[in-house]
């Protein structure tokens, strides 16, 4: 396949700008375009919701140095929003109208938060949380030690309920399920962070969803009220597919469909990060990932791709999160509800690493306040090793990796 001679990048986050550093790196030395709607360069989120928020951090780590993408030659446009990619003309539009032409175009365009389909969903002071803008906001907002109400336990809502809590704000977190991140981690070690947040001096509101906003709270579906000077939605994020659909692209799992290599239904197009629901060789169906590590590692890797390789994207999921004095990674892909939990460690402390196993095979597993295993945990998941639940508890990782 011949090289391409522009390629176009849709989407300056963390996913987009990691493709056109990959694509130099790898000695790219054509067109290279890279169109985002922010202001700012290309930045990364995770900080959005911890140190920024708490005020340990000034601003997100950038993707690369701010003179990076002049000294590679990459066309970098800020404030530009594309509205349509024309795939029989080989063009993407933007709002001005203006067009842009590429051989080969990725779409990184990332995720936006949703909201809750009730009355009073259009109510001015719902807050979310994607952007530098709105972490900022919510930072002053919360030196103000306002009452918080955060609408869903996930893992943002959690994150930004420990910083409320360390703004020393009073906060409640609703949730129609009965224990937070009870999805991704199951009863016993969604407790952990249930009673982490409680002795941290969080209320919960737990097994009943909200079903209206009011102008000083939310109302619940038992119709309890909770009333608050700050609401805060962590009800999860939508792909923003919107560019792909109206191109015709083939879409899955909510995302944009792409293969093995990250090649969408067009062969001129590539999708990777939040909007990618990638056919996943490791698990045998696709798989899309609202993690950092994903959204960097398929930038890299989808470089590769538009150079004319085909190899698979095969990376676990991976990501981390930091919540008071908790801090936890996670890698792999498990169902926790029905894959056996071993514990090694003590729960009680915050000092452990949970495996979930399935017919005895690792398929994730999650170290919680220990650091030293990473290349091993790594290793035990990417190969999903048959290991007996006692050596799990008792012998040395590296040992068995
Ligand atoms: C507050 C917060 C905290 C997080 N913390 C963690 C964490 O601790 N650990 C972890 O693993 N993951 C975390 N994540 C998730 C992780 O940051 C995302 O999965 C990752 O940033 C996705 O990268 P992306 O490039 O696909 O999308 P994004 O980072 O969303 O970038 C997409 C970019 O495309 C732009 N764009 C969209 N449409 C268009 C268009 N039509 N034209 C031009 N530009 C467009 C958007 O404005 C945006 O700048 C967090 C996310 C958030 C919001």
């Amino acid at each position: 396949m011949a090289e391409p001679q522009r390629i176009v990048i849709i989407g300056s986050g963390l996913a987009g700008a990691s493709a056109a550093g990959a694509l130099r790196e790898r000695g790219y030395d054509k067109g290279l375009v890279l169109l985002g709607r922010e202001a700012h360069q290309p930045y990364e989120l995770p900080a959005l919701s911890k140190n920024v928020l708490l005020g340990s951090a000034d601003g997100p780590n950038r993707v690369h140095e701010p003179d990076f993408y002049d000294s590679h030659s990459v066309d970098l446009r800020l404030g530009v929003e594309v509205t349509e990619l024309r795939l029989g003309e080989r063009v993407v539009v933007d709002t001005t109208g203006a067009t842009h032409s590429y051989d080969r175009v990725v779409l990184a365009t990332g995720s936006t938060p949703r909201t809750l389909p009730v009355p009073g969903e259009d109510l001015p002071g719902l807050r979310t949380l994607r952007t530098v803008e709105d972490s900022l906001a919510l930072r002053a907002a919360l030196a103000e030690r306002p009452r918080v109400v955060v609408v869903g336990a996930g893992w943002i809502g959690c994150e930004v309920a420990a910083a409320a809590r360390s703004h020393g704000a009073d906060v409640t977190v609703i949730d129609p399920v009965d224990l937070p991140l009870r999805r991704v981690l199951g009863p016993v070690v969604a407790k952990v962070f249930h009673d982490l947040h409680e002795q941290n001096g969080v209320h919960w509101r737990l097994g009943v969803g909200v079903d209206g906003f009011l102008p000083g709270g939310v109302r619940l579906a038992d119709g309890s009220e909770v009333h608050g000077d700050l609401v805060v939605l962590g009800v999860g994020a939508k792909p923003n597919t919107e560019l792909a659909e109206k191109a015709g692209l083939a879409l899955a799992d909510g995302g944009v469909a792409v293969d093995g290599a990250l090649r969408t239904s067009h062969p001129d197009v590539c999708a990777i990060g939040d909007i990618a629901a990638h056919d996943h060789p490791r698990y045998g169906r696709r798989v899309r990932v609202e993690h950092w590590a994903n959204a960097k590692d398929q930038g890299a890797h989808v470089a590769g791709t538009l150079l004319g390789l085909d190899e698979p994207y095969t990376a676990a999921p991976y990501f981390f999160s930091d919540q008071y004095d908790l801090g936890m990674e996670y890698r792999g892909l498990a169902d926790p509800e029905h894959d056996q939990l071993v514990v090694r460690g003590d729960l009680d402390s915050r000092d452990f690493t949970a495996f979930w196993l399935r017919e005895g095979r690792v398929r994730a597993a999650m170290n919680v306040n220990q650091w030293d295993d990473g290349v091993a945990l790594q290793a035990l998941t990417d190969a999903q090793a048959t290991i007996p639940p006692d050596q799990l508890r008792s012998a040395t990782l590296s040992d068995l990796a």
